[in-house]
């Protein structure tokens, strides 16, 4: 039986600027009737105080400790190594979050983190590169390869930190999902065993394929993604979150 819900946020509640159709009603559904519930993006630009704003506004109330990002994972490990320097490729919402846990800006660091930056720049690739080739970790925030907005897709972090393994040799150290830990996170947060919890996305490559890894179950939004991965099956799929609402007592196994 089911009992918590992990839920993407671009794509699955919003697209770009736009709320997606149920989303509002689906967490009000969740508070209401006291299910465990928790977002898990993989969005790199942001600080947690931001996603649990703009939810407010859209009619959705979610604390921010119930916000887990990719950034405040990347922050959260920063912490547990000490390190106090990185060199950032990113927003300004990554640079807060690492400042938070007393991991500043540097030119001289101690890692490397890549996250989406629209200044991303041939500066800021080769200052990466230097560093990497100095023998310092590189990070990537999430393996995202494209980032849907409203007027099409972006490249994301993904995409931007290929270019500095690619000319390094290096294999990046990923956050976000796919990867176990974001996940293991999610289930701490929940108090849920990860065969009672689901993950709601609308990439196959990190959101079921990552709730697939760690045993969860899975819901995966289509039509929103570019590609299709048709060796990554979901336990199921609907278009968004209306049709997850309507269809909540088959997902979690029980009688509404
Ligand atoms: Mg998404």
């Amino acid at each position: 039986m089911i009992k918590a819900f992990m839920i993407d946020l671009d794509g699955v509640v919003y697209k770009g600027k736009t709320p997606r159709e149920g989303a509002a009603d689906f967490f009000n559904y969740l508070t209401s009737h006291n299910i465990p519930h928790c977002v898990v993006t993989n969005h790199s630009s942001f600080h947690r105080k931001y996603y649990s704003e703009r939810l407010k506004r859209m009619g959705i109330n979610l604390p921010m400790n119930r916000i887990l990002s990719s950034p405040y994972e990347v922050a959260l490990r920063a912490k547990e190594l000490g390190y106090k320097r990185a060199y950032v490729i990113g927003r300004e919402g990554l640079i807060e979050e690492l400042k938070e846990v007393g991991c500043a800006v540097s030119d001289d660091p101690e890692v490397v983190v890549v996250g989406y930056d629209e200044n991303y720049d041939f500066r800021k690739i080769t200052e990466a590169i230097r560093i990497v080739l100095n023998g310092k970790p590189l990070w990537v925030v999430n393996p995202d390869r494209l980032l849907p907005k409203e007027d099409g897709f972006y490249p994301d972090s993904g995409s931007l930190g290929a270019s500095i393994a690619y000319a390094t040799d290096t294999q990046p150290v990923y956050f976000g999902k796919p990867n176990r830990h974001i996940f293991e996170k999610a289930f701490e947060l929940l108090k849920t065993e990860p065969e009672e919890s689901v993950m709601i996305g609308d990439t196959l490559e990190t959101d079921i394929l990552g709730a697939k890894r760690v045993g969860a179950r899975s819901v995966y939004i289509y039509g929103v993604e570019k590609q299709e991965r048709r060796d990554i099956v979901p336990d199921f799929s609907f278009r968004n979150l209306k049709e997850v609402l309507d269809n909540l007592g088959e997902i979690m196994g029980v009688d509404r």
